[in-house]
This record gives C-alpha cells, sequence and structure tokens, in this order.
C-alpha cells in the first residue's frame, strides 16, 4: 500500500493537466494520515495557492472556527480538495481536470480509509457522491444528510454542507452550517467496533 507522502510527492511533479502552469504552488492537503474524519474543498484559491495549503483564506478561517465548535483542530483531521492546483481567477473546474485530479483524492482517501468523510460544497459533493454510487440532485437537497456507504471493509458516513465560502457569501446560512458541524461532530464520535467488541 503506497503512503500519503508518495501520493503527495507526485502531486508536487504533476503535469496531468495545464493548471501546473498558472499555479504558485501545488495544494496537494493538509492534515492527520490517520484522521477519522477527511474535509473535501473544490480547488485551491489565492490563499492556498501562496501558501501550499488548503483552506488558509476567510473560507479556512471559517472551516477552523467550526472544527473547534465540535472539539477538533485541523491537525486532528485531512483537509484537501478535489484540484489540487488553483483554476485561474477561481473559475470552476473542468469535468477533464477533475477527472485527471480526482485520481489523487480517491488515492488519499484509500490510504486515510476515514470514517465520515464531508463534503463542502457542490464539487466535491459531486465528485464523492459519484465516487461512492450515491445519486447528487442539488447542493441544497443532499445538504445535510447522511449517507452510508461500505468501504475499506467497513461502514463509512458521507454528509455533503455548503462551502465555508457560500456561507461567507450568506450570513444567513450560519445557523445552519452549526448545525451541520454538530451533526459532524456526533458521527465522529459514534465509534467504530473494534476487535474488542467481537472478543
Ligand atoms: N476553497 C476551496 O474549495 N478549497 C480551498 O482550499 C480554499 C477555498
Amino acid at each position: 500500500m503506497e503512503s500519503l507522502q508518495e501520493i503527495v510527492n507526485e502531486i508536487l511533479n504533476c503535469k496531468k493537466c495545464d493548471l501546473y502552469k498558472t499555479k504558485t504552488n501545488y495544494v496537494p492537503g493538509a492534515g492527520n494520515e490517520k484522521a477519522e474524519v477527511v474535509f473535501v474543498g473544490e480547488a485551491p484559491g489565492r490563499d492556498e495557492d501562496l501558501r501550499g495549503e488548503p483552506f488558509v483564506g476567510a473560507a479556512g478561517k471559517l472551516l477552523t472556527e467550526m472544527l473547534a465548535s465540535i472539539g477538533l483542530r485541523r491537525e486532528d483531521v485531512y483537509i484537501t480538495n478535489v484540484l489540487k492546483c488553483r483554476p485561474p481567477n477561481n473559475r470552476d473546474p473542468t469535468p477533464e481536470e477533475v477527472e485527471k485530479c480526482g485520481d489523487y483524492l480517491v488515492r488519499q482517501l484509500d490510504v486515510i480509509k476515514p470514517n465520515v468523510i464531508v463534503c463542502l460544497g457542490r464539487f466535491a459533493a459531486q465528485f464523492i457522491f459519484n465516487l461512492f454510487g450515491l445519486e447528487f440532485t442539488t447542493i441544497s437537497r443532499v445538504k445535510g444528510k447522511v449517507y452510508e456507504v461500505e468501504r475499506w471493509g467497513k461502514k463509512v458516513r458521507v454528509i455533503a454542507i455548503y462551502h465555508p465560502a457560500a456561507v461567507l457569501y450568506r450570513p444567513q446560512l450560519k445557523e445552519e452550517y452549526k448545525r451541520d458541524f454538530q451533526k459532524i461532530g456526533e458521527l465522529c464520535k459514534r465509534k467504530q467496533p473494534t476487535l474488542f467488541d467481537y472478543l
């Protein structure tokens, strides 16, 4: 089985699409390799491109605040994006970019094997739902619902919520956002059976 670092090294040399030509830094992902929960965003923005780290701008600040509200630090979770390079002027990812870059995300998930996957916004939700054979309609229809899938020989929970940038843009969504994070907190607390439960 490959390591997360091997995947990161590959990303740092990636030329699979043209985004490497316009980016400043690759943004592979950050956090805990043994995380129980992985947060997936869309693509790096300007701040992330400059720092080489995911969610370090205004949206990242809100994400960090929401994590803290459920007792999690950024180091406790793994945070990454569907695309590892910033699209120029934050334009939407193209289907070709998603297809080429998405393979890294699939491999990152296969190494981490999280119990919970949180999709931040439409692009992440579309990708993850498709990966697990779940039907994606619109972000407002699926948001906040918990889906259970079988992966890595265990039950994995998938939840899509609004992208934090959407909540910054529409502050009236913040209360609902807090409730969605409470739900994520509950999912993280739910214990996975261990060998000891069967002895
Ligand atoms: N928006 C994203 O989707 N990802 C980031 O890393 C930052 C902003």
